[in-house]
């Protein structure tokens, strides 16, 4: 049983940092997926980071899990 509640705890914590659909009490900061368009939500330090590239690059930085994933997939074919 304790190990299944700290599992849980650790799930929970992983989620919150991650990038979401929708607006949470922690991800309040829409942006769009440089890849496919989709909006997502990002977390006060993740979108300061994301003002920081957006500045230096003039491009969209934010790229969402799936086409990250799927970027790194293409790169291995070629
Ligand atoms: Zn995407």
């Amino acid at each position: 049983m304790e190990r299944q509640r700290s599992f849980y705890n650790a799930d929970k914590v992983e989620q919150l940092l991650q990038p979401t659909r929708f607006p949470s009490s922690v991800n309040r900061h829409e942006v769009y997926c440089g890849e496919c368009g989709e909006t997502f939500f990002l977390d006060q330090v993740r979108h300061e980071a994301y003002l920081r590239q957006y500045e230096l690059t003039q491009e969209n930085p934010f790229v969402c899990q799936r086409c990250d994933f799927e970027n790194d997939e293409s790169s291995y074919s070629g």
